[in-house]
């Protein structure tokens, strides 16, 4: 199989999987839209070229979110792939605060493609926080939010330093237009 059928396998098993769910914010956009944004920053800003990160990207929300699980990647998309989704899944049977505690603690350990992987998702979702936050959040915990992503980031760095400074500007944008 050719790399682009690949990819755009990965996208339409994500689409699919992801099909009755919406992003927070108020614009409740298709939840889809995000991967597939994780994806492009990883290309588009990260210059990546590597599939197989690429397609863990589209895929990297579907264990944690839907009912897929790491065998099916597995037969589908092959063990580099279905090892680096379970890299940035949580373990969603501990509470919200432990999981965000051990996501700071695990980034330095993740493989280069998860590293990657987890600051495009960082980058995605504080663009968000900025321009399309979940609805009734407030701007102490947009704030929060966007530290906590610094920290997480703090341990994701030395991989990809396209993304990296990308991640350093948006931060200094997205405080801005939360405080304003
Ligand atoms: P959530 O984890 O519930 O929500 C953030 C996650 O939702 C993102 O990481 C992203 O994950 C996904 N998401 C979906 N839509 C959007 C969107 N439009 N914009 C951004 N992210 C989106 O929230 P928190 O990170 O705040 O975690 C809960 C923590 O917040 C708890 O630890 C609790 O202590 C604290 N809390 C704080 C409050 C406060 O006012 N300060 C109030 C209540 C709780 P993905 O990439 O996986 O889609
Ligand atoms: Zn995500």
């Amino acid at each position: 199989m050719s790399k682009t059928t690949k990819l755009l396998q990965a996208a339409n098993f994500a689409a699919r999987r992801h099909r009755r769910q919406k992003r927070k914010g108020e614009n409740g956009e298709p939840y889809i839209n995000h991967p597939l944004e994780v994806a492009h920053l990883l290309t588009r800003i990260g210059n990546l070229k590597d599939t197989d990160i690429l397609i863990a990207a589209i895929l990297h929300d579907t264990v944690e979110d839907t009912k897929t699980t790491e065998e099916e990647i597995n037969e589908m998309f092959g063990k580099a792939v279905a090892s680096m989704v379970m890299e940035v899944t949580d373990d969603k049977t501990l509470p919200k605060a432990e999981r965000k505690k051990l996501q700071v603690e695990h980034a330095p350990h993740l493989s280069d493609g998860a590293k990657q992987i987890k600051l495009a998702d960082k980058i995605s979702n504080i663009e968000d926080i900025a321009d399309n936050p979940p609805e009734d959040w407030s701007i102490e915990r947009r704030l929060e939010y966007i530290e906590w992503g610094e920290n997480v980031v703090a341990g994701l760095r030395g991989v990809n330093e396209n993304l990296e400074n990308y991640f350093d500007d948006l931060v200094v944008k997205a405080r801005e237009k939360v405080k304003a």
